[in-house]
Protein backbone atom coordinates (compact mmCIF):
# COMPACT_ATOMS: atom_id res chain seq x y z
CA UNK A 1 0.00 0.00 0.00
CA UNK A 2 1.45 3.22 -0.81
CA UNK A 3 1.91 6.01 2.14
CA UNK A 4 -0.60 9.17 1.60
CA UNK A 5 2.37 12.41 0.93
CA UNK A 6 0.34 14.92 3.46
CA UNK A 7 -2.38 15.70 5.32
CA UNK A 8 -5.83 14.72 5.11
CA UNK A 9 -8.38 17.35 3.08
CA UNK A 10 -11.73 18.60 5.17
CA UNK A 11 -13.48 16.66 2.58
CA UNK A 12 -11.85 13.30 3.50
CA UNK A 13 -14.55 10.73 4.45
CA UNK A 14 -15.29 9.75 8.48
CA UNK A 15 -13.39 6.66 9.43
CA UNK A 16 -14.99 6.39 13.04
CA UNK A 17 -18.87 6.59 13.41
CA UNK A 18 -21.35 5.20 15.31
CA UNK A 19 -23.66 5.72 18.32
CA UNK A 20 -22.20 7.00 21.77
CA UNK A 21 -22.53 5.39 24.71
CA UNK A 22 -24.05 7.11 27.65
CA UNK A 23 -21.34 6.67 30.16
CA UNK A 24 -17.48 5.92 30.64
CA UNK A 25 -14.77 5.98 32.63
CA UNK A 26 -12.93 8.79 31.10
CA UNK A 27 -13.53 10.95 28.14
CA UNK A 28 -10.76 12.70 25.79
CA UNK A 29 -11.75 14.93 23.93
CA UNK A 30 -9.40 15.97 20.60
CA UNK A 31 -8.03 13.35 18.00
CA UNK A 32 -4.76 14.60 17.88
CA UNK A 33 -1.32 12.86 19.16
CA UNK A 34 -2.04 13.86 22.49
CA UNK A 35 -5.95 12.61 22.80
CA UNK A 36 -5.05 9.55 20.73
CA UNK A 37 -2.42 8.13 23.11
CA UNK A 38 -4.02 9.95 25.99
CA UNK A 39 -7.50 7.38 25.12
CA UNK A 40 -5.32 4.49 23.67
CA UNK A 41 -3.17 4.54 27.14
CA UNK A 42 -6.52 4.73 29.25
CA UNK A 43 -8.26 2.13 27.66
CA UNK A 44 -5.03 -0.21 28.06
CA UNK A 45 -5.32 0.05 31.51
CA UNK A 46 -8.76 -1.07 31.67
CA UNK A 47 -11.09 1.67 31.54
CA UNK A 48 -14.01 2.84 29.41
CA UNK A 49 -12.83 5.35 27.04
CA UNK A 50 -14.82 7.46 24.46
CA UNK A 51 -12.49 9.93 22.41
CA UNK A 52 -14.32 12.52 20.60
CA UNK A 53 -13.23 14.43 17.20
CA UNK A 54 -15.35 17.06 16.25
CA UNK A 55 -13.53 16.67 12.45
CA UNK A 56 -11.09 13.81 11.60
CA UNK A 57 -8.62 12.27 13.57
CA UNK A 58 -5.07 14.03 12.89
CA UNK A 59 -7.11 16.46 10.52
CA UNK A 60 -5.38 19.54 12.24
CA UNK A 61 -1.36 19.71 13.35
CA UNK A 62 -1.18 16.32 13.96
CA UNK A 63 -0.97 15.53 10.45
CA UNK A 64 0.56 19.06 9.36
CA UNK A 65 3.51 19.06 11.21
CA UNK A 66 7.01 17.82 9.74
CA UNK A 67 7.55 14.56 11.12
CA UNK A 68 10.83 15.39 13.50
CA UNK A 69 10.80 13.42 16.48
CA UNK A 70 13.52 15.11 18.03
CA UNK A 71 15.21 15.65 21.44
CA UNK A 72 17.68 17.68 20.65
CA UNK A 73 16.71 21.60 21.45
CA UNK A 74 14.39 21.28 23.80
CA UNK A 75 14.09 23.45 27.17
CA UNK A 76 15.44 21.06 29.87
CA UNK A 77 12.30 20.89 31.59
CA UNK A 78 10.75 18.35 28.57
CA UNK A 79 13.59 16.62 28.34
CA UNK A 80 12.49 13.75 30.79
CA UNK A 81 8.91 13.29 29.02
CA UNK A 82 10.89 13.66 25.60
CA UNK A 83 13.33 10.96 26.26
CA UNK A 84 10.53 8.63 27.15
CA UNK A 85 8.40 9.39 24.33
CA UNK A 86 11.42 8.65 22.25
CA UNK A 87 11.20 4.88 23.56
CA UNK A 88 7.52 4.99 23.38
CA UNK A 89 7.80 5.65 19.60
CA UNK A 90 10.48 2.63 19.17
CA UNK A 91 7.52 0.32 20.55
CA UNK A 92 4.71 1.88 18.42
CA UNK A 93 4.81 0.33 15.47
CA UNK A 94 5.56 -3.49 17.28
CA UNK A 95 1.98 -2.32 19.22
CA UNK A 96 0.15 -0.87 17.07
CA UNK A 97 0.70 -3.94 13.91
CA UNK A 98 1.65 -0.72 11.30
CA UNK A 99 3.91 1.45 9.47
CA UNK A 100 4.39 4.59 10.76
CA UNK A 101 6.43 5.87 8.62
CA UNK A 102 9.29 5.52 11.80
CA UNK A 103 13.12 6.10 11.02
CA UNK A 104 16.09 6.69 13.19
CA UNK A 105 17.49 9.11 10.85
CA UNK A 106 19.15 12.07 13.61
CA UNK A 107 18.39 15.78 14.09
CA UNK A 108 20.79 18.13 12.64
CA UNK A 109 21.44 21.50 13.44
CA UNK A 110 23.41 23.24 10.88
CA UNK A 111 25.71 25.93 11.70
CA UNK A 112 26.15 29.34 10.07
CA UNK A 113 27.10 31.81 12.54
CA UNK A 114 29.50 31.35 15.38
CA UNK A 115 26.51 32.32 17.80
CA UNK A 116 24.90 29.34 16.66
CA UNK A 117 27.76 27.18 17.66
CA UNK A 118 27.81 29.02 20.97
CA UNK A 119 24.37 28.57 21.91
CA UNK A 120 24.51 24.86 20.86
CA UNK A 121 27.73 24.11 22.86
CA UNK A 122 25.48 25.72 25.60
CA UNK A 123 22.68 23.09 25.39
CA UNK A 124 25.17 20.32 25.36
CA UNK A 125 25.65 20.05 29.00
CA UNK A 126 21.23 19.31 29.05
CA UNK A 127 21.89 16.64 26.61
CA UNK A 128 24.89 14.74 28.82
CA UNK A 129 22.35 15.17 32.07
CA UNK A 130 20.00 13.40 29.85
CA UNK A 131 22.27 10.87 28.68
CA UNK A 132 21.60 11.63 25.26
CA UNK A 133 23.97 11.17 22.50
CA UNK A 134 24.28 14.82 21.23
CA UNK A 135 27.32 16.01 19.39
CA UNK A 136 28.88 19.02 18.17
CA UNK A 137 30.31 17.93 14.54
CA UNK A 138 32.94 19.57 12.43
CA UNK A 139 32.72 21.27 9.31
CA UNK A 140 34.33 18.07 7.79
CA UNK A 141 32.10 16.18 9.82
CA UNK A 142 28.86 18.07 8.61
CA UNK A 143 29.68 17.91 5.45
CA UNK A 144 30.31 14.00 5.00
CA UNK A 145 26.68 14.22 6.63
CA UNK A 146 25.07 16.00 4.05
CA UNK A 147 25.93 15.25 0.93
CA UNK A 148 25.69 18.62 -0.91
CA UNK A 149 25.33 22.62 0.50
CA UNK A 150 29.38 21.94 0.32
CA UNK A 151 30.93 24.95 2.28
CA UNK A 152 27.67 26.24 3.76
CA UNK A 153 27.87 25.08 7.31
CA UNK A 154 30.58 25.20 9.91
CA UNK A 155 29.82 22.61 12.08
CA UNK A 156 26.02 20.77 13.42
CA UNK A 157 24.58 20.14 16.62
CA UNK A 158 23.86 16.39 16.15
CA UNK A 159 21.42 13.59 17.50
CA UNK A 160 21.67 10.82 15.76
CA UNK A 161 18.90 9.03 18.17
CA UNK A 162 16.48 11.39 17.22
CA UNK A 163 13.81 10.20 14.72
CA UNK A 164 10.76 10.62 11.80
CA UNK A 165 7.73 9.69 11.59
CA UNK A 166 5.32 10.22 8.46
CA UNK A 167 2.57 11.49 10.90
CA UNK A 168 -0.29 11.49 8.77
CA UNK A 169 -0.02 7.97 8.44
CA UNK A 170 1.32 7.86 11.81
CA UNK A 171 -1.65 8.94 13.72
CA UNK A 172 -4.49 7.35 12.58
CA UNK A 173 -2.68 4.08 12.77
CA UNK A 174 -2.42 4.67 16.72
CA UNK A 175 -6.21 5.51 16.44
CA UNK A 176 -6.94 2.43 14.67
CA UNK A 177 -4.72 0.71 17.32
CA UNK A 178 -6.53 2.09 20.32
CA UNK A 179 -10.15 1.12 18.54
CA UNK A 180 -8.70 -2.23 18.53
CA UNK A 181 -8.04 -2.30 22.23
CA UNK A 182 -10.92 -1.00 23.38
CA UNK A 183 -11.49 2.95 22.62
CA UNK A 184 -14.89 4.24 21.98
CA UNK A 185 -14.01 6.89 18.97
CA UNK A 186 -15.92 9.13 17.13
CA UNK A 187 -15.52 11.32 14.39
CA UNK A 188 -17.65 15.05 13.73
CA UNK A 189 -18.22 14.72 17.20
CA UNK A 190 -17.67 17.78 18.56
CA UNK A 191 -17.45 18.47 22.68
CA UNK A 192 -19.71 21.15 23.20
CA UNK A 193 -19.30 21.56 26.50
CA UNK A 194 -18.78 20.11 30.58
CA UNK A 195 -21.35 18.41 32.18
CA UNK A 196 -20.60 19.90 35.78
CA UNK A 197 -22.71 19.08 38.75
CA UNK A 198 -21.69 19.62 41.55
CA UNK A 199 -18.70 21.94 41.19
CA UNK A 200 -17.20 18.13 39.31
CA UNK A 201 -17.24 17.20 36.02
CA UNK A 202 -19.63 14.88 34.83
CA UNK A 203 -19.21 14.42 31.99
CA UNK A 204 -19.72 15.92 27.96
CA UNK A 205 -22.17 17.52 26.28
CA UNK A 206 -21.84 16.71 22.80
CA UNK A 207 -23.78 17.31 19.09
CA UNK A 208 -24.81 13.94 19.59
CA UNK A 209 -25.75 13.92 23.04
CA UNK A 210 -24.07 13.57 26.72
CA UNK A 211 -22.11 10.84 28.00
CA UNK A 212 -21.75 10.55 31.68
CA UNK A 213 -17.76 10.66 32.70
CA UNK A 214 -16.24 11.75 36.25
CA UNK A 215 -12.92 12.21 34.18
CA UNK A 216 -12.45 14.45 31.00
CA UNK A 217 -9.13 15.05 29.34
CA UNK A 218 -9.21 18.27 26.92
CA UNK A 219 -6.84 17.87 23.87
CA UNK A 220 -8.25 19.98 21.83
CA UNK A 221 -5.13 21.51 20.32
CA UNK A 222 -5.32 25.12 19.08
CA UNK A 223 -9.07 25.09 20.61
CA UNK A 224 -8.19 24.32 24.06
CA UNK A 225 -8.13 28.33 24.97
CA UNK A 226 -11.41 28.58 23.45
CA UNK A 227 -12.94 25.39 25.42
CA UNK A 228 -11.80 26.84 28.18
CA UNK A 229 -12.47 30.57 28.49
CA UNK A 230 -16.19 28.56 28.25
CA UNK A 231 -15.66 27.24 31.53
CA UNK A 232 -14.06 30.42 32.81
CA UNK A 233 -10.59 29.17 32.79
CA UNK A 234 -7.96 30.95 31.34
CA UNK A 235 -5.11 29.66 29.18
CA UNK A 236 -2.83 32.09 27.32
CA UNK A 237 -2.73 30.11 24.31
CA UNK A 238 -1.62 31.69 20.84
CA UNK A 239 -1.60 30.06 17.44
CA UNK A 240 0.09 31.31 14.13
CA UNK A 241 0.25 29.90 11.10
CA UNK A 242 2.72 27.70 9.31
CA UNK A 243 3.54 26.96 6.16
CA UNK A 244 5.10 23.47 5.06
CA UNK A 245 6.01 22.38 1.43
CA UNK A 246 6.34 18.85 0.02
CA UNK A 247 8.41 18.10 -2.61
CA UNK A 248 8.44 15.60 -5.59
CA UNK A 249 11.32 12.60 -5.08
CA UNK A 250 14.80 13.91 -5.63
CA UNK A 251 18.05 12.88 -5.04
CA UNK A 252 18.96 11.56 -1.60
CA UNK A 253 21.53 14.16 0.29
CA UNK A 254 20.72 13.52 3.33
CA UNK A 255 17.95 11.27 5.11
CA UNK A 256 17.25 12.68 8.58
CA UNK A 257 15.88 16.42 9.64
CA UNK A 258 17.66 19.32 9.48
CA UNK A 259 17.83 23.12 9.73
CA UNK A 260 19.87 26.33 10.08
CA UNK A 261 18.27 29.87 10.22
CA UNK A 262 16.78 30.11 7.04
CA UNK A 263 15.36 26.32 5.85
CA UNK A 264 14.06 23.58 7.46
CA UNK A 265 14.04 19.97 5.52
CA UNK A 266 13.68 16.62 6.18
CA UNK A 267 13.13 13.36 3.67
CA UNK A 268 10.07 11.64 3.32
CA UNK A 269 8.98 8.04 3.07
CA UNK A 270 8.09 8.93 -0.47
CA UNK A 271 11.76 10.09 -1.54
CA UNK A 272 10.58 13.88 -1.40
CA UNK A 273 11.49 16.26 1.22
CA UNK A 274 9.49 18.02 3.51
CA UNK A 275 10.37 21.74 3.46
CA UNK A 276 9.87 24.84 5.61
CA UNK A 277 11.45 28.38 5.98
CA UNK A 278 12.87 28.05 9.23
CA UNK A 279 10.83 29.73 12.23
CA UNK A 280 8.83 32.13 10.32
CA UNK A 281 4.87 32.23 10.66
CA UNK A 282 1.69 34.31 10.38
CA UNK A 283 -0.01 35.40 13.61
CA UNK A 284 -3.94 36.14 12.90
CA UNK A 285 -4.95 39.21 15.31
CA UNK A 286 -7.80 38.30 17.49
CA UNK A 287 -9.37 39.09 20.77
CA UNK A 288 -6.82 36.36 22.38
CA UNK A 289 -4.10 37.61 20.42
CA UNK A 290 -4.79 40.79 22.02
CA UNK A 291 -5.56 39.85 25.36
CA UNK A 292 -2.06 37.81 25.60
CA UNK A 293 -0.13 39.74 24.08
CA UNK A 294 1.97 40.94 27.09
CA UNK A 295 2.60 37.23 28.14
CA UNK A 296 3.79 36.25 24.54
CA UNK A 297 6.14 39.55 24.84
CA UNK A 298 9.56 37.87 25.89
CA UNK A 299 9.00 35.22 23.32
CA UNK A 300 8.37 37.66 20.78
CA UNK A 301 11.69 40.06 21.87
CA UNK A 302 13.35 36.78 20.93
CA UNK A 303 12.94 35.81 17.58
CA UNK A 304 11.28 39.42 16.31
CA UNK A 305 11.59 38.99 12.81
CA UNK A 306 9.65 35.09 12.69
CA UNK A 307 6.59 36.65 13.69
CA UNK A 308 4.12 38.35 10.67
CA UNK A 309 1.12 39.85 12.21
CA UNK A 310 -2.09 39.78 10.05
CA UNK A 311 -4.64 42.52 11.10
CA UNK A 312 -7.60 39.80 11.19
CA UNK A 313 -8.26 36.13 11.89
CA UNK A 314 -10.06 34.35 9.86
CA UNK A 315 -13.80 33.58 10.28
CA UNK A 316 -14.22 30.35 12.55
CA UNK A 317 -10.89 30.42 13.36
CA UNK A 318 -10.09 29.77 17.01
CA UNK A 319 -9.44 33.20 17.37
CA UNK A 320 -11.97 34.53 15.01
CA UNK A 321 -12.97 38.32 16.08
CA UNK A 322 -16.96 36.54 14.70
CA UNK A 323 -16.39 33.59 16.82
CA UNK A 324 -18.10 33.14 20.57
CA UNK A 325 -16.64 33.21 23.40
CA UNK A 326 -19.98 31.76 24.97
CA UNK A 327 -22.67 29.44 23.96
CA UNK A 328 -25.85 27.47 24.68
CA UNK A 329 -24.80 24.05 24.97
CA UNK A 330 -27.87 22.65 23.12
CA UNK A 331 -26.88 24.70 20.21
CA UNK A 332 -24.25 24.51 17.19
CA UNK A 333 -20.84 25.51 19.38
CA UNK A 334 -17.89 26.76 17.10
CA UNK A 335 -15.75 23.58 17.05
CA UNK A 336 -18.64 22.18 14.64
CA UNK A 337 -18.04 25.36 12.48
CA UNK A 338 -14.87 24.38 11.79
CA UNK A 339 -14.67 20.73 11.30
CA UNK A 340 -10.68 20.96 9.87
CA UNK A 341 -8.79 23.93 10.54
CA UNK A 342 -7.11 23.69 6.96
CA UNK A 343 -5.35 27.52 6.72
CA UNK A 344 -4.67 27.95 3.18
CA UNK A 345 -0.50 28.03 2.76
CA UNK A 346 1.13 31.48 2.38
CA UNK A 347 2.36 31.68 -1.34
CA UNK A 348 5.03 34.17 -0.28
CA UNK A 349 6.66 31.70 1.90
CA UNK A 350 6.31 29.00 -0.73
CA UNK A 351 8.65 31.07 -2.97
CA UNK A 352 10.83 31.33 -0.37
CA UNK A 353 10.68 28.14 0.66
CA UNK A 354 11.41 27.07 -2.87
CA UNK A 355 14.21 29.71 -3.14
CA UNK A 356 16.34 28.93 -0.55
CA UNK A 357 16.42 25.20 -0.71
CA UNK A 358 17.60 25.78 -4.05
CA UNK A 359 20.36 28.08 -2.93
CA UNK A 360 21.18 25.53 -0.52
CA UNK A 361 21.52 22.57 -2.77
CA UNK A 362 21.59 23.57 -6.40
CA UNK A 363 22.87 20.42 -7.41
CA UNK A 364 19.54 19.46 -6.72
CA UNK A 365 18.19 21.22 -9.93
CA UNK A 366 14.99 22.74 -9.93
CA UNK A 367 12.47 22.69 -6.80
CA UNK A 368 9.03 21.59 -7.65
CA UNK A 369 6.08 21.05 -5.06
CA UNK A 370 4.03 18.28 -5.11
CA UNK A 371 1.73 19.79 -2.59
CA UNK A 372 1.88 22.46 0.10
CA UNK A 373 -0.44 22.99 3.40
CA UNK A 374 -0.46 25.37 6.10
CA UNK A 375 -1.33 24.28 9.72
CA UNK A 376 -2.02 26.07 13.06
CA UNK A 377 0.43 25.99 15.61
CA UNK A 378 -0.97 26.40 19.56
CA UNK A 379 1.71 27.79 21.66
CA UNK A 380 2.31 28.80 25.08
CA UNK A 381 4.22 32.13 26.40
CA UNK A 382 7.25 29.80 27.37
CA UNK A 383 7.02 27.16 24.44
CA UNK A 384 6.18 24.44 26.91
CA UNK A 385 3.02 22.17 27.18
CA UNK A 386 0.05 22.72 29.97
CA UNK A 387 -0.21 19.20 31.72
CA UNK A 388 -2.01 19.72 34.55
CA UNK A 389 -5.73 18.96 36.35
CA UNK A 390 -8.01 21.92 36.50
CA UNK A 391 -8.18 23.69 39.93
CA UNK A 392 -11.56 24.79 40.48
CA UNK A 393 -12.73 21.98 38.06
CA UNK A 394 -12.36 18.45 39.54
CA UNK A 395 -12.26 15.58 37.05
CA UNK A 396 -10.80 17.91 34.38
CA UNK A 397 -7.10 17.43 32.86
CA UNK A 398 -5.81 19.70 30.48
CA UNK A 399 -2.94 18.42 27.85
CA UNK A 400 -2.22 21.18 25.38
CA UNK A 401 -0.07 24.45 24.35
CA UNK A 402 2.52 21.86 22.44
CA UNK A 403 4.18 24.50 20.86
CA UNK A 404 5.14 23.96 17.79
CA UNK A 405 6.77 20.53 18.86
CA UNK A 406 4.70 17.91 20.25
CA UNK A 407 4.42 15.68 17.48
CA UNK A 408 7.57 13.90 18.56
CA UNK A 409 6.88 14.12 22.46
CA UNK A 410 3.18 13.61 22.07
CA UNK A 411 3.18 9.78 23.22
CA UNK A 412 4.73 10.46 26.52
CA UNK A 413 2.10 14.05 27.24
CA UNK A 414 -0.44 11.67 26.28
CA UNK A 415 0.37 8.81 28.47
CA UNK A 416 0.97 11.21 31.44
CA UNK A 417 -2.34 13.28 31.20
CA UNK A 418 -4.18 9.35 31.24
CA UNK A 419 -2.75 9.11 34.13
CA UNK A 420 -2.85 12.47 36.13
CA UNK A 421 -6.38 11.97 35.01
CA UNK A 422 -7.17 8.29 36.57
CA UNK A 423 -4.79 9.47 39.38
CA UNK A 424 -1.98 7.08 38.95
CA UNK A 425 1.68 8.92 39.65
CA UNK A 426 3.01 10.50 36.62
CA UNK A 427 6.15 9.50 36.74
CA UNK A 428 8.13 13.03 36.00
CA UNK A 429 8.39 16.06 38.04
CA UNK A 430 5.18 18.10 36.36
CA UNK A 431 6.22 21.82 37.87
CA UNK A 432 6.77 22.99 34.18
CA UNK A 433 3.22 22.37 33.03
CA UNK A 434 1.45 23.70 35.36
CA UNK A 435 -1.59 25.74 34.29
CA UNK A 436 -0.93 27.68 37.15
CA UNK A 437 2.18 29.55 36.29
CA UNK A 438 0.32 32.06 34.29
CA UNK A 439 -1.76 33.21 36.74
CA UNK A 440 -2.21 36.93 37.58
CA UNK A 441 0.78 37.95 39.44
CA UNK A 442 2.89 35.12 38.49
CA UNK A 443 6.38 36.20 36.77
CA UNK A 444 6.06 36.02 32.97
CA UNK A 445 7.92 32.53 31.79
CA UNK A 446 10.37 33.19 29.05
CA UNK A 447 11.36 30.10 26.36
CA UNK A 448 14.42 28.07 27.21
CA UNK A 449 14.76 26.11 24.31
CA UNK A 450 17.63 26.43 21.64
C1 LIG B 1 3.56 23.11 10.28
C2 LIG B 1 3.83 22.40 11.57
C3 LIG B 1 5.06 21.78 11.77
C4 LIG B 1 5.32 21.10 12.96
N1 LIG B 1 6.46 20.34 13.07
C5 LIG B 1 6.62 19.54 14.15
C6 LIG B 1 7.68 18.59 14.19
O1 LIG B 1 8.42 18.41 13.23
N2 LIG B 1 7.86 17.87 15.34
C7 LIG B 1 7.04 18.02 16.40
O2 LIG B 1 7.28 17.38 17.42
N3 LIG B 1 5.96 18.84 16.35
C8 LIG B 1 5.73 19.59 15.25
N4 LIG B 1 4.64 20.42 15.17
C9 LIG B 1 3.75 20.53 16.31
C10 LIG B 1 2.83 19.34 16.45
O3 LIG B 1 2.22 19.04 15.22
C11 LIG B 1 1.78 19.68 17.51
O4 LIG B 1 2.40 20.17 18.68
C12 LIG B 1 0.96 18.45 17.87
O5 LIG B 1 0.49 17.79 16.73
C13 LIG B 1 -0.22 18.90 18.72
O6 LIG B 1 -1.00 17.76 18.99
P1 LIG B 1 -2.37 17.92 19.77
O7 LIG B 1 -2.94 16.56 19.88
O8 LIG B 1 -2.12 18.71 21.01
O9 LIG B 1 -3.27 18.88 18.86
P2 LIG B 1 -3.94 18.64 17.40
O10 LIG B 1 -3.17 17.72 16.56
O11 LIG B 1 -4.19 20.00 16.84
O12 LIG B 1 -5.29 17.94 17.77
C14 LIG B 1 -6.33 18.57 18.48
C15 LIG B 1 -7.64 18.00 17.96
O13 LIG B 1 -8.69 18.38 18.84
C16 LIG B 1 -9.86 18.52 18.07
N5 LIG B 1 -10.79 19.33 18.87
C17 LIG B 1 -10.60 20.57 19.35
N6 LIG B 1 -11.65 20.97 20.07
C18 LIG B 1 -12.53 19.95 20.05
C19 LIG B 1 -13.83 19.78 20.61
N7 LIG B 1 -14.43 20.74 21.34
N8 LIG B 1 -14.47 18.60 20.39
C20 LIG B 1 -13.88 17.61 19.67
N9 LIG B 1 -12.65 17.74 19.09
C21 LIG B 1 -12.00 18.90 19.29
C22 LIG B 1 -9.34 19.20 16.81
O14 LIG B 1 -10.23 19.04 15.73
C23 LIG B 1 -8.01 18.52 16.60
O15 LIG B 1 -8.09 17.44 15.69
C24 LIG B 1 4.35 21.11 13.99
C25 LIG B 1 3.11 21.74 13.80
C26 LIG B 1 2.84 22.34 12.58
C27 LIG B 1 1.47 22.94 12.35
Amino acid sequence: MTMPDGPPTDRAPASHGGPLPAAADVVVIGGGIAGVTAAWHAAATGHRTVLLEKGRVAGEQSSRNWGWIRQQGRDPAELPLMVEANRLWRELPARAEANLGLHRTGTAYLIRKPADRARYKAWMPHAEAHGLDTRLLTRAETEALIRGGAGRWDGALWTASDMRAEPWVAVPALARAAVRDGVTLRESCAVRALDIAGGKVAGVVTEAGRIAAPRVILAGGAWSGLFLRAHGVTLPQLSVRATVAATEPMAEIFDGQAADDRIAFRRRADGGYTLAASGDHDLFVGPDAVRHLRAFLPQLAADPLGTTFRPAAPRDWPDGWSTPRRWAPDRESPFERMRVLDPSPNPRRLKIIARRFADAFPELGPVRFRRAWAGLIDTMPDLLPVIDRVAGLPGLVVATGLSGHGFGIGPAVGRVAADLALDRAPGHDLAAFRLSRFAAGAPTPSPAHL
